[in-house]
């Protein structure tokens, strides 16, 4: 390996310390081994390149060389997909971090792969911008990593994930440079790239999708009897247009350990620190509740059932004043109406305040022979009951397990599993098998923000059972010498052919699935025989509507079955994934068998209107216009009506 070629274009280290930092990312499994002392593989080289010039010449380095290439934006993925390898080259690409001007007219910002998502909001803020991605690791992370592994950030309800913003990207691979989305020149491989987490080439810059800094913020606490009657809450608010920017809800476990019921949360010293302090006195030990959390968690879980299942929800809303005041004023009732009861605003005022309190506080654990986790998957409303028992049941068997529901659609909701253990790898291990089996086994998407890595690789693949050998092409077509991160994304599986999805509607998804060439009036009729209507209206065949232009924070297909090669490939049906690329629209029309996307009950109020006023959104764009729809239209029409100067 000629390192000195390398070093000649581009800044490179191949000290052991630098080595060292980039041979691991955030995976609990990692920090588990590094605690035990089992070093994770270093790469050979880390390389640092500014611009699209020397990325270009360091991968093309790492193709002479045969050296396989590790992308790296922060490394705080947790399931190991930018961890080091053997003889790799880790490109580091946090020198490529400019940020553009913002695009006024187009409400979009050029930014570079490798700048910090704090500094992105911190720079469009000076401009009077955001774009409201906000994950935890928002300190930690970068743009390129959130589009390589379809992050979710704490406002996804209402400005969606991270894919969702993303309009445009250059990439580079070895065989090639292209362009996606807006700037795609042939085909659009963007649906591909996302989430493809550096397996198809090197994201060099991205075109943001925008928005104004929110004017006002209006966010608040409700406290329901159990945790069915407030996902039901959450199900109604999220199909009543009523697009809050935050919808989070703390079971029951999470609502006690965290002091939220009471309206007043009081400071604990927190499940981590509790149980860090008393892990060494073993489990009876005399460390109390929690200290048994690791010796006997089914005890635990048992033992945290009891009690009542009271939990906590934090609804908020976002934006123009007029318009936050119409919205949230519905919400409330709503909530209200769906046996909430009202804590006042400092549940809300207190996450907000500390929601990028990143939680340091796990090392000490692992030190001692223990883990902590998450696990975040996602299902439709109508499977959402049946994932979160089977993953629960499933990790509950090892872990003391515990869990918030933060991302919500009007077509499903995730739910963020917080898992604590005592013990090896093995247990480790096991607890995941049984937990991305159960997840699989309801109809659940195995991962809805933290992407795949090898963590998660089998059981992705097995998620888009058929996809591996278009991906495959793709690769080899990209990469042929194959130095993208090899081996990480989907390994072969053997999967038999599914059989077709039935055809028909999820009242409580709100969403149908539909023969794809039925002629479109059959279709219509069929739907409003039941009181429903398309959400995205098309008056041809389904299969011709997949790549028409849709708003931007919605998934316009929600599932899919498609023919390739004469196979049959099913596409999960859930609000959003992050199991690799999502290829659901990525199809020529002929290729569609069925296909689910969303729809608008018949029954509920709607509105057209001449035009929107700034900051409200249309439930359809219809051809007499936009179309409001929900407990809101007839307030945020008038508010439209009156900006437009309409008596
Ligand atoms: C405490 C904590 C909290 C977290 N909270 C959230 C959260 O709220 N929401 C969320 O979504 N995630 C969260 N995560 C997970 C993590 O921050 C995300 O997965 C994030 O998207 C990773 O970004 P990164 O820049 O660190 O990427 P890395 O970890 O460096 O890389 C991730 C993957 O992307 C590839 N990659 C990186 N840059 C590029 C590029 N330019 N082109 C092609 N491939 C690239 C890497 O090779 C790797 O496969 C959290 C993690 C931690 C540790």
């Amino acid at each position: 390996m000629n390192v000195e070629a390398l070093a000649a274009r581009v800044d490179v280290d191949i000290g052991a310390l630098e080595r060292l930092a980039h041979a691991r990312d955030l995976w609990p499994r990692s920090t588990l081994r590094f605690a035990q002392d089992k070093l994770a593989e270093s790469p050979a080289v880390v390389a640092w390149p500014k611009d699209e010039a020397e990325l270009r010449f360091a991968l093309d380095w790492a193709v002479v060389n045969q050296v396989p290439v590790v992308p790296w934006g922060a490394g705080s993925g947790v399931c190991g997909a930018a961890a080091g390898r053997k003889g790799a080259l880790t490109l580091d690409l946090k020198r490529m971090n400019r940020v553009g001007a913002v695009d006024v007219a187009t409400a979009t910002v050029r930014v570079g792969p490798g700048v910090l998502g704090q500094h992105l909001e911190d720079e469009l803020g000076r401009q009077g911008w955001a774009t409201r991605h906000s994950p935890s690791s928002i300190a930690c992370s970068t743009v390129g990593g959130w589009a390589a592994s379809r992050s979710a950030g704490q406002f996804s309800s209402r400005y969606g994930k991270f894919e969702d913003m993303v309009v445009a990207t250059r990439v580079v691979a070895p065989s090639r440079s292209f362009r996606t989305g807006l700037w795609a020149t042939g085909e659009d491989l963007q649906p591909w790239v996302l989430g493809s987490e550096g397996a198809l080439g090197i994201i060099s810059e991205l075109l943001v999708r925008v928005v104004p800094l929110p004017e006002t913020r209006w966010l608040r606490g409700y406290r329901f009897p159990d945790i069915g009657t407030a996902w039901e809450a959450m199900r109604r608010l999220m199909q009543a247009e009523l697009h809050p920017c935050v919808l989070r809800l703390y079971d029951a476990v999470d609502t006690r350990i965290g002091g939220r019921g009471k309206g007043v949360r009081k400071e604990g010293p927190g499940l981590l620190k509790t149980l860090t302090s008393t892990v060494d006195s073993g489990a009876g030990g005399g460390g109390g509740y929690l200290n048994m959390a690791l010796a006997l968690p089914r005890l635990l879980n048992g033992l945290a059932g009891w009690g009542g299942g009271e939990c906590v929800l934090i609804a908020g809303w976002e934006g123009r004043k007029e318009v936050v005041d119409v919205l949230s004023h519905h919400g409330h009732a709503l909530l209200l109406g769906a046996r909430g009861d009202d804590l006042g605003k400092e549940p809300g005022e207190h996450w907000y305040e500390h929601r990028h309190d990143v939680s340091y506080k796990a090392a000490p654990l692992f030190a001692k022979g223990a883990f902590a986790d998450t696990m975040e998957v996602a299902a439709t409303w109508s499977r959402l009951p049946a994932l979160d028992a089977a993953v629960r049941a499933a990790l509950g068997k090892e872990c003391f397990v515990m869990a918030h529901y933060s991302h919500a659609y009007r077509e499903g909701c995730s739910i963020y599993f917080t898992f604590v253990g005592r013990g090896d790898e093995d247990r480790y291990d096991r607890a995941w098998t049984r937990a991305l089996a159960a997840a699989a086994s309801v109809g659940g998407t195995v991962a809805h923000h933290h992407g795949v890595g090898p963590h998660k690789m089998e059981a992705a693949a097995r998620e888009l059972a058929g996809i591996g050998p278009k991906f495959e092409a793709l690769r080899r077509d990209l990469d042929p010498t194959g130095v993208l991160n090899p081996g990480r994304l989907f390994p072969p599986v053997d999967v038999p052919e599914p059989p077709a999805p039935k055809l028909g509607i999820d009242e409580d998804s709100l969403v149908a699935t539909l023969d794809a060439q039925a002629p479109a009036a059959d279709r219509d009729a069929v739907l409003a025989r039941q009181g429903y209507s398309l959400r995205f209206p098309t008056s041809g065949a389904l299969s011709r509507a997949v790549a028409a232009p849709h708003p931007a924070w919605e998934s316009p297909v929600l599932g899919a079955s498609v023919r390739v090669d004469g196979r049959r490939i099913v596409l999960l049906t859930v609000p959003r994934s992050s199991a690799g690329p999502d290829p659901r629209r990525a199809f020529p029309p002929e290729a569609y068998e069925t296909l689910t996307v969303p729809l608008v009950r018949l029954s509920e109020a709607a509105r057209v209107v001449h035009r929107l006023a700034a900051d409200v959104r249309a439930a359809r764009l219809l051809p007499e216009g936009p179309e409001l729809r929900g407990p809101a239209a007839s307030d945020l029409a008038a508010l439209c009506e009156r900006e437009a100067g309409l008596p």
